[in-house]
């Protein structure tokens, strides 16, 4: 996991130091003229860095792909779900539209073969923000 951080940290310092070189570094100067300019470019730049911390941090959620199978019970049943992707295959990534803009995101999809139906868990993190996760 140490090593995992340290490659997060690593690559949200080089985008914050491409924001500073974006907006106060001298590379953007030409296109930096009028203060909507300015504006607009330093919203984008919030709006990707927030994008980031948000992607990196639901991905960090348990509930992308929990342990044990009783965390994920069937919304029809209530019986634990089973795996429907396999280990060793790509979890299914879903695109949400967020405040900062898209997000991608990974999670394990559960499948209820009593009920047959396939669902994603209600996570805590995944599940607030009007539940649209
Ligand atoms: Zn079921």
């Amino acid at each position: 996991m140490d090593g995992k951080i340290a490659g997060l940290r690593e690559r949200w310092k080089q985008r914050t130091e491409a924001a500073f070189e974006r907006m106060l570094g001298g590379k953007s100067e030409e296109e930096l003229v009028t203060f909507t300019e300015r504006e607009d470019m330093a919203v984008l730049i919030g709006k990707e860095l927030a994008a980031f911390l948000l992607e990196e941090n639901v991905g960090q959620d348990p509930a992308v792909e929990p342990a044990e199978a009783s965390t994920t019970c069937c919304p029809k049943c209530g019986q634990p779900g089973e795996p429907a992707v396999r280990k060793g295959e790509k979890l299914v990534d879903r695109t949400v539209a967020t405040r900062a803009g898209e997000v991608h995101m990974r999670r394990q999809r559960w499948r209820c073969a009593k009920c047959r139906i396939v669902f994603f868990p209600t996570g805590r993190a995944i599940a607030s923000g009007n539940g649209r996760f």
